[in-house]
């Protein structure tokens, strides 16, 4: 934040406006004082002009009426010795003059012979003389330029009947407006002096206010920038200590809160990050601000590409879905994200941010991993299908063997004992099918018990290749590339013994008449284990499907291996079982020229030291 200017300081305007306050004050104050003294000081004036007028007339009128003779001093003579005593500074001058309106004598010693003996024709004069009107006039000196006060007064007789002449006073005014002006600068200097101190006092009143305020202010700023353990200084219990008090308690209720909100931020992070869910918000225009790191693993994304982009389309549904049908809606999605090497199909959930007010704030979309769950759907529904599509296919068929022996055909020789024949066998591949998918199905729910015991294989697995050599129907060769010595091997005879059944029967179904099918076991001792191999001369299975073989209900060409009886589920049964019994299985093929089917189980150490023994 800026420092507040000098111009814009509290300090500033405190101190103007108690200068200004004492200025207006002082102001009034002197108007009324320098008046009022001006008035004062001018009436003593006046008053002190009217005494010696007084005087000074009873003096002339004596002089005037004093009876004379050539040995007394002539009537002028005698008034200049009058007005010779009147010399006082600030009268500057003093006539007399008779009721002819000459002039008998002058203070003035200048203006002697000029004056003394001439007619005035003053009108100040002439007034006094003509109605005995005593009358003061103020003007300014021609000669000096000071202010002046200018009096006629008449002189009477004793008796105030007549008129016998007249005095003329002009006296300076100039020290009462003098001492006017010493005042003035006294009051003057007495008001600068109050404004100065005023100033400084203002200063020091506005600190004790902007000091806690400042202090207030910076901790503020300390607050902003999350310092909590700053503490404004309390300087009394006035209004403002009250308000720092409480802007202390302010801070420690932000900080408790504060630290509370930092602990449920910390809280939900760390729930975010570690939930297996996605968690993607955005804001109210749909901009993503949090995505936590599942999210981003699923959608492949990094945090930065992400933040701030519309949801829609780090969705990737900006072709179907709008963020206002998102909120609206709030339905859940299901999301295909699978890559060529990885299969992922994501279902998000939408529930929107609302205020309590009804403002919707942003949308919470939660990303939850459905792959498996969808594989197994879909496995699921492949399965029932493949179900009731193996079902259904023996059923017609017996339906309509069934019908046309019951239209009359029972009573054909020749016919009639090959409908049954053939119904007969649409049954028992029911029955074979419904027999393994109840096996595969008890497998399935893991509710299947091995009976497991140590059984040489070489000797085993030679047992059941004499009892297809002693039932086969057809001329094919069995070759064996078995080894000399015992390999013992933990196995449950009987299932194992359904594995072997499963390939050995494929073989010999898809041998060619005349060709060979040659069984091997190797003893595999770096790995501990056993590799049996059983392989054919048949049509051999092509490159693509020979992976899906092991699948239920897998078949490289269905109209023929249906034909040939088979359910699809044989292999897919051999795989469940060699797996149980912690082995391998796999396929190898040439198209056309044969077929090779491999399994490993492992050796049983103990059971080999005994032989060895
Ligand atoms: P089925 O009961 O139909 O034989 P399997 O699970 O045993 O079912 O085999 C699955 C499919 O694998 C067969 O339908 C067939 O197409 C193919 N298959 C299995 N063994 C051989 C083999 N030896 N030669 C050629 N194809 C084979």
């Amino acid at each position: 934040m800026k420092k507040v200017g000098f111009f814009r300081s509290i300090h500033l305007k405190f101190v103007l406006i108690y200068v200004l306050l004492i200025l207006i004050a002082m102001q009034i104050i002197g108007v009324y004082f320098v008046s009022k003294l001006e008035k004062q000081l001018i009436n003593n004036f006046s008053d002190s002009l009217d005494e010696r007028i007084t005087l000074l007339t009873y003096s002339i009128e004596q002089e005037i009426m004093k009876q004379r003779d050539d040995t007394t001093l002539t009537i002028e003579e005698d008034i200049r010795n009058v007005l010779q005593d009147v010399t006082m500074e600030d009268i500057l001058e003093v006539r007399v003059i008779n009721n002819k309106s000459k002039v008998l004598g002058t203070s003035d010693p200048y203006n002697q012979t000029r004056m003394v003996g001439k007619r005035t024709t003053d009108l100040l004069i002439k007034r006094a003389l003509a109605v005995g009107r005593y009358s003061e006039d103020d003007a300014i000196d021609r000669n000096t330029g000071d202010r002046v006060r200018i009096i006629a007064a008449p002189i009477k007789t004793n008796s105030q009947e007549n008129i016998i002449g007249a005095i003329y006073m002009k006296a300076s005014m100039e020290n009462v407006y003098d001492q006017m002006r010493q005042i003035n600068s006294i009051f003057t200097a007495g008001t600068t002096l109050a404004l100065a101190v005023t100033a400084v006092l203002g200063v020091l009143l506005a600190q004790t206010i902007t000091r806690p305020m400042s202090d207030m202010r910076k901790q503020a700023l300390e607050m902003a920038r999350g310092n909590f353990s700053r503490k404004v200084n309390i300087y009394g219990n006035d209004e403002i200590g009250q308000l720092a008090l409480s802007f202390n308690n302010l801070t420690r209720k932000l900080q408790e809160a504060q630290a509370t909100t930092e602990g449920e931020r910390r809280k939900l992070s760390s729930v975010l990050s570690h939930m297996t869910d996605g968690v993607i918000a955005t804001d109210r225009k749909g901009r993503v601000i949090l995505i936590n790191e599942p999210a981003l693993g699923m959608l492949n994304v990094s945090r930065e590409t992400v933040l701030q982009k519309p949801i829609v389309e780090v969705l990737d549904i900006v072709e179907t879905h709008t963020f206002d049908s998102l909120v609206s809606e709030q339905e859940t999605l299901i999301l295909d994200f699978s890559t060529e090497k990885k299969p992922l199909i994501l279902r998000a959930s939408n529930s929107i941010i609302q205020k309590e007010t009804g403002f919707i704030n942003g949308l919470i979309t939660v990303l939850h991993d459905i792959t498996e769950q969808e594989k197994i759907d879909q496995e699921r529904r492949e399965f029932v299908a493949n179900v009731s599509h193996e079902l259904r296919t023996p059923l017609t068929t017996m339906r309509s063997y069934l019908e046309a022996l019951a239209e009359g055909a029972w009573k054909d020789d020749e016919i009639a004992p090959k409908f049954l024949d053939v119904t007969q066998t649409e049954t028992e591949r029911m029955i074979r099918l419904v027999n393994d998918l109840l096996q595969l199905s008890k497998m399935d729910t893991r509710d299947y018990r091995f009976n497991k015991i140590s059984v040489d294989f070489v000797e085993f697995f030679d047992r059941i290749i004499d009892r297809f050599e002693l039932s086969k129907s057809q001329k094919v060769t069995f070759v064996r590339d078995l080894p000399a010595e015992a390999v013992w091997v933990s196995l449950d005879e009987d299932k194992i013994t359904q594995v072997l059944d499963n390939i050995i029967s494929n073989a010999m179904k898809y041998s060619p008449e005349g060709g060979t099918i040659t069984f091997s076991v190797h003893i595999e001792e770096t790995a501990k284990q056993i590799l049996v191999s059983i392989s054919d001369q048949g049509v051999g299975i092509p490159k693509a499907d020979l992976s899906k073989v092991f699948d239920r209900f897998y078949r490289v060409d269905k109209a023929r291996t249906r034909m040939l009886g088979g359910t699809g589920l044989g292999l897919a049964i051999a795989k469940e079982m060699i797996n149980a019994h912690n082995g391998d299985i796999w396929a190898s093929s040439q198209e056309g020229k044969g077929t090779k089917i491999f399994f490993t189980l492992p050796i049983t150490q103990e059971e080999q030291k005994d032989d060895w023994s």
